[in-house]
């Protein structure tokens, strides 16, 4: 399980499905709280 924006394996993650095609994102708590961008694998949608 590594974070999508910063490819780092975090014991902290948050995950959500991406609003565009419901696949789920994982981001860690760090890249979060700097509202880091993250792109969807499979749809390619960037969100903060
Ligand atoms: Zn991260
Ligand atoms: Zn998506």
């Amino acid at each position: 399980m590594a974070c999508i924006s910063c490819g780092r394996a975090s014991p902290k993650h948050a995950k959500f499905p991406c609003p565009e095609c419901g696949a789920p994102v994982e981001r860690c708590a760090d890249c979060r709280k700097n509202e880091n961008k993250y792109k969807c694998q499979k749809c390619g949608f960037q969100g903060p």
